[in-house]
């Protein structure tokens, strides 16, 4: 998500990372398995899948997301062992209380990886490097395990340069020093970059990122899309997400660039529902709600827009989210001047659970969260293709979710009993700011 804010300069991120951490826990835990190839992950007899393995191991070729069975092939002798998720979560607890020592700005991507923002900490604490290098001594003396510490202005490059001189590495980028890093960086370095995008970067002759930060962003986007402007940025070594210190997301949207561009309210229309389930699942499946919804534009001249609207209570539910992006497109240019990109996403965030925040629903809004909980189902076992013809075909099924998400907007929006008398001036509610 856009969220306006200038880039700031001269940030301090580390990115702290683990050792082969599931590996070294095991080592750790029965120290007859050091200097040996560890294996932590499925059973390869049974279609498992490596979660991580030692460095012995890996010299084998052997590497996580591997199914095990490949595994075993390359590394015969190799020890496997299943994945004992609560120690590791035990050992990284003591890994993040000392982090959060440094600063409040820790953001964990993974038990074992996090960034942190010690731009203000340099004061109490001296430098980043000092800092990381004071980190690294800690969690060895604490868990008697390594980790691999980055330093840089941003998290793209603080993340390279931990994976730099791994195990064990220290490596801090400094801004005059991010191009001649950059330059040499294999593309497959840069973050989303997989086979297929690798692929057509090469099919265009680009195999490392300082050729592709030299390239014309324009045909970066002609053939990858908002992704390839991504890309292009990262390459430049431009990037300005703040580290979010709370576990979890911020935001969960979606967003599309089309060739040719879109240019009338049908297509519109059916880009959005098709996101906006999409935004809903993906609220759903980890227990969360929102209440901010934004529809973000570009138009055919590259210009981006966003319009956001907060509902009076949070939602996980597709049909409601579709509703108010179809609201808030009238407020952008879209219709006259085409959109290239469209895109639809809630913030605003939390835990579906959490008693605080969370508001009871009527029983219309109980309703459509029934038939959805069964259309979730469909999904986790035919993949959204099923999901979005039923969706999309059934007008009927569409049409009945709506008219129950409208009713559970309009009460929820006040008091329990006051719901009637004000109905009135339900519509007024849902005018958008000026
Ligand atoms: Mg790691």
């Amino acid at each position: 998500m856009v969220n306006g804010h200038p880039p700031r300069p001269e940030r301090k991120i580390i990115h702290i990372d683990m050792d082969a951490f599931y590996a070294s826990v095991e080592q750790h835990d029965n120290p007859a398995l050091k200097g040996l190839p560890v294996i932590v992950g499925g059973d390869p007899s049974r279609r498992g899948v490596v979660s991580a393995a030692s460095y012995e191991a890996r010299a084998f070729g052997v590497h996580s997301a591997m199914p095990s069975s490949q595994a075993r092939r390359l590394c015969p002798n190799g020890i496997f062992l299943p994945v004992r998720m609560h120690r590791y979560r035990e050992v990284s607890d003591r890994i993040f209380r000392i982090l959060r020592e440094y600063t409040p700005l820790v953001e964990p991507l993974s038990l074992d990886e996090s960034f942190l923002d010690v731009t203000g900490s340099e004061k109490l604490f001296g430098p980043a490097l000092q800092i990381a290098r004071e980190i690294k001594r800690r969690i060895r003396e604490n868990t008697d395990l390594t980790a691999s510490a980055g330093i840089a202005p941003n998290k793209f490059l603080a993340k390279i340069a931990s994976d730099y001189r791994k195990p064990d590495g220290l490596v801090e980028i400094k801004p005059e020093e991010v191009r001649n890093f950059l330059r040499d960086l294999p593309i497959a370095k840069l973050w989303g970059v997989g086979k297929s995008t690798e692929e057509i970067l090469k099919g265009m002759g680009i195999l490392k990122t300082g050729q592709l930060a030299a390239f014309p962003a324009e045909k970066i986007e002609k053939k990858l899309g908002n992704f390839g402007l991504e890309l292009t940025a990262l390459a430049r070594g431009e990037d300005d997400r703040a580290v979010q210190p709370e576990s979890g997301a911020k935001s969960i949207s979606q967003e599309e660039t089309f060739t040719p561009d879109l240019e009338n309210l049908e297509q519109m229309k059916k880009v959005l529902l098709d996101q906006a389930e999409q935004v809903g699942w993906e609220l759903r499946k980890q227990k969360l709600k929102g209440s901010t919804v934004t529809v973000k534009v570009r138009y055919p001249d590259f210009t981006l827009v966003t319009r956001s609207f907060t509902l009076p209570s949070p939602t996980d539910q597709g049909i409601e989210i579709y509703r108010t992006a179809m609201k808030l497109l009238p407020r952008t240019e879209a219709l006259q001047r085409r959109a290239r990109l469209l895109g639809v996403g809630i913030s605003n965030l939390f835990h579906r659970d959490d008693p605080e925040q969370y508001r009871l629903f009527d029983s219309g809004r109980k309703k459509v969260e029934g038939s959805v909980q069964a259309m979730d189902r469909i999904w986790e076992k035919f993949g959204p293709e099923a999901i979005k013809r039923a969706t999309l075909m059934e007008k009927n099924l569409t049409a009945e979710l709506a008219e129950h998400a409208e009713a559970g907007m309009a009460k929820g929006s006040w008091p329990r009993g006051q719901a009637k008398k004000r109905r009135t001036e339900r519509k007024k509610d849902f005018d958008f700011p000026k």
